[in-house]
């Protein structure tokens, strides 16, 4: 690593962002703003994010002497995405600071490695177990009985790489059809709400938390999100609690998003987490409208070594993913009073293809 702590931009330096998707985008939106250059790096020629920036690197994440250039064009390097190619990673990292360190890919790109470090600091996940078998699986039943979910440890995302597993299911199906020998497999959980917490941490240890998302998925994609989630306040203040904890001991520095589930059991609710996004996250793209410092802005922050906002809200925050088809609604959301669109312009749109969002802001005096 080339120093984390000793990174501290001045405007007009240049930010490397790996990954072209709509998050490198607004990243790049963001650090523009704040007179901050950026160059993307992205194997994808139509990357939306290649629209907003000046220098774009397309080639392959295996393509050395691509990175050494593309580092070389750079002050510091971030991701928008969790699964960048640890080989990719250490030939950036061996020459510009990689922020967040890329040593916290390692435990948040393998779903058991982020169960076992969440569960070392004493916080609350599903009952979970490690599958490299069909009679492992069975075992692993037995134990956390049914119904139960079955996940690929890498690369799932959106419901992608999971099965449920119900009682009368077959098993070996099951196993066969999820296609891989390293999964987990975890208690499925009759969660009353979802929610996520997006934290910011800067270098030298501050925290900010954006306030307590709940998320509306629709077939595992995000559709809708809110904030503030309506939770009381000493779940809230659990749920925050529980995304600056994750934050501190992973020495992280940037955005990072904890989604949970809020459980009703007996004895009151509680919170448990389900997955860290080691990124900015489409749960926060409502502070982008709804907020003072939008998530986005506070990862520029953090990692350019300038102090964090203090995120405060405009008001009753509603955000609505605009997926697939959606999107030729565009004109009918532009004339919806309050409403904010952003179009990530992307090419054609494709089922379940996040092609842009809306927020909608209620302020507290009802306007
Ligand atoms: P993930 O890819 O782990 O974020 O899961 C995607 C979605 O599947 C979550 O947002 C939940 O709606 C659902 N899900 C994942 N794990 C569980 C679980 N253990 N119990 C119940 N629902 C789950």
């Amino acid at each position: 690593m080339t120093g984390t702590n000793r990174v501290k931009l001045k405007p007009g330096d240049t930010i490397g962002i790996l990954g072209g998707g709509q998050l490198g985008r607004m990243l790049a939106m963001a650090a523009a703003r704040l007179g901050l250059r950026c160059q993307v790096f992205s194997p994808d020629p139509d990357s939306p994010a290649f629209d907003v920036v000046l220098n774009a690197t397309c080639a392959e994440y295996a393509d050395v002497e691509a990175l050494e250039l593309f580092a070389g064009d750079v002050d510091v390097i971030t991701y928008e995405f969790e699964n960048v190619p640890s080989a990719a990673a250490m030939v950036l990292d061996a020459r510009r600071p990689v922020l967040p360190n890329r040593k916290i890919l390692e435990t948040t790109q393998d779903r058991l490695a982020e169960k076992d470090f969440v569960t070392r600091l004493g916080i609350g996940t599903a009952a979970y177990a490690d599958v490299t078998s069909v009679a492992s699986l069975r075992e692993a039943l037995f134990r956390i009985g049914l119904p139960a979910v079955l996940k690929t440890r890498r690369f799932g995302y959106d419901g992608k790489g999971q099965a449920i597993i119900r009682e009368g299911d077959d098993i070996a199906k099951v196993w066969t059809s999820l296609g891989t020998k390293s999964a987990i497999l975890e208690a499925f959980v009759p969660f009353e709400r979802e929610i996520s917490v997006i934290a910011a941490r800067s270098a030298d240890g501050q925290v900010e938390c954006f306030d307590v998302t709940e998320n509306e998925h629709r077939d595992h994609i995000l559709k809708v999100s809110r904030a503030p989630a309506p939770i009381p306040d000493d779940l809230a203040e659990e749920a925050l609690h529980i995304a600056g904890k994750i934050a501190t001991e992973l020495d992280y520095v940037g955005v990072l998003a904890v989604e949970m589930f809020v459980l009703a059991n007996g004895t009151g609710p509680k919170v448990l987490v389900n997955e860290i996004a080691p990124r900015v996250h489409n749960s926060g793209h409502w502070t982008l409208d709804g907020a003072s410092v939008s998530q986005f802005e506070q990862h520029i922050r953090a990692i350019a070594g300038w102090p964090l906002g203090k995120p405060v809200r405009h008001g009753q925050v509603t955000m609505t993913n605009l997926i697939g088809d959606e999107i030729n609604r565009y004109e009918d959301w532009l004339t919806v009073p309050g409403a904010t669109v952003h179009i990530y312009g992307k090419g054609a749109p494709k089922p379940g293809r996040k092609m842009g969002h809306v927020t909608e802001v209620v302020r507290p005096n009802g306007k």
